[in-house]
């Protein structure tokens, strides 16, 4: 395997793309223009437009890197492999190249490029259903690489078909690329779907269908590629990392907490503070509703999680913004502004808060909802702090009260 490091892989990728005929695009920002949905969540998010039919001004081939958010990912941050912000690593067909040079490029790029060891590798392609018939072509393609037959995987829906965001637009089967992240056990012989050692690092999705509002699935007019691959998972897989926060890319923040044994909670750190860093440069300001609230969350669970580590919530926010300001446009004076007036004002009810609930163990969704009202304490702090029983509750509450919730 090729050990490089996060600017290395950035260019690699672009140019393996370019050389292939693909026009490199820029990132488009984390707030899509169109607001049926918070956050841009895929690299193929923005291209929806261009991904119906209209015509894209730098052609039918298009490579970029993604800045993405998953806001539903956010329980899942601690684990080796996923953040809220991360970045999507992306190549498209826009009705132009289709399965065999797509699957083949993924292919040539992992294997030859990269280096990976084609022994460590599986994929998974869509089983087929009363929508949409098995895919036999991608399995064949793959089987002509020289992937084993023990090493591809025919799942269902909820696993091998992508799309549409929200609740209607471009869909497909897509075929999934894992590789085999555990150092100390053998890769087995054949894939299994449940067993976690095996990560997700890119997906080849077939957008060959378009989810109608009334919640069919026609044969779209044009055939498009959409691929993506983590870039933090990647590189930390060339690194022979397990995990994402060894790579360059998190590494110093990890270091800025060296007595801190919960490795969780540096985690949730790292990834939270630079989560703040791209929403707030991307316009965000903490709020009581939509990408507001979830800044907000991020920035005072990051808060809570300190208490006891490192007073300056400042230190990892600046740690994130150095190691990106070559990258990425960052206004660092702006950033560090709005953290900090978001902090000071936290600050005034957290240490109230913390007395509030010091003497209970169990919290209904009611109780959660003023503690939320007084103190300022978003649902999931809470709830890593006490048992919340009833936390719908807490969702009632803020209906009633007419908070926009996200
Ligand atoms: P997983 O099953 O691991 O959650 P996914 O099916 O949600 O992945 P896709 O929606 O197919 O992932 O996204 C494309 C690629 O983006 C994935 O193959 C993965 O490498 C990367 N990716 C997805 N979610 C995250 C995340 N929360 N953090 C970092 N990378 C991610
Ligand atoms: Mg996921």
């Amino acid at each position: 395997m090729t050990l490089m490091n996060s600017a290395e892989l950035r260019q690699k990728f672009l140019d393996f793309f370019e050389k292939n005929g693909h026009a490199v695009i820029p990132s488009a920002s984390l707030i899509p223009k169109d607001s049926t949905v918070l956050f841009t969540t895929a690299g193929m998010q923005p291209l929806i437009p261009f991904l119906l039919g209209e015509k894209h001004p730098e052609g039918k081939r298009l490579v970029n890197i993604q800045k993405c958010f998953r806001s539903n990912d956010i329980d899942e941050v601690g684990d080796d492999t996923h953040n809220t912000f991360f970045q999507m690593l992306g190549n498209w067909s826009l009705g132009d190249y289709w399965k065999k040079e797509s699957i083949g490029w993924s292919f040539e790029f992992l294997t030859k490029e990269l280096e990976i060891p084609l022994e460590r590798l599986a994929v998974s392609c869509f089983i087929g259903d009363e929508n949409a018939p098995k895919d036999e072509e991608s399995a064949e393609i793959w089987a002509s690489l020289g992937v084993k037959k023990e090493r591809i995987a025919f799942l269902p829906k909820e696993d091998n078909w992508w799309g549409p965001v929200g609740e209607s637009g471009p869909c497909g089967p897509d075929t999934e690329i894992f590789y085999w992240k555990a150092t100390s056990i053998p890769v087995p012989e054949k894939y299994d779907p449940a067993d976690k050692n095996w990560v997700e690092i890119w997906n080849n999705v077939f957008l060959q269908y378009v989810k109608t509002a009334d919640g069919k699935y026609v044969l779209a007019e044009q055939k498009n590629v959409d691929t993506g691959m983590g870039f933090e998972r990647t590189l930390a897989i060339l690194n022979g990392f397990e995990n994402i926060y060894e790579t360059d890319l998190f590494v110093s923040v990890m270091q800025l907490f060296p007595g801190e044994t919960d490795e969780r909670k540096k985690r949730i750190i790292a990834d939270h503070s630079r989560a703040c860093v791209f929403l707030i440069s991307d316009g965000v300001i903490p709020s009581n509703k939509d990408q507001g609230y979830v800044l907000r969350r991020l920035l005072r669970r990051m808060m809570v999680h300190m208490r006891g580590i490192e007073h300056d919530i400042l230190l990892p926010i600046k740690k994130s913004i150095e190691i990106y300001k070559g990258v990425y446009v960052l206004d660092e004076e702006k950033i560090v502004a709005v953290v900090k007036e978001e902090a000071e004002k936290f600050e005034k009810t957290l240490a109230g808060g913390l007395k509030a609930i010091e003497k209970i163990d169990v919290i209904n969704g009611k109780e959660a909802f003023l503690l939320y009202e007084t103190y300022g304490f978003p649902l999931e702090v809470l709830e890593e702090m006490r048992e919340v029983a009833n936390r719908e509750q807490f969702f009632e509450e803020l209906k009633k009260h007419q908070h926009p919730f996200s």
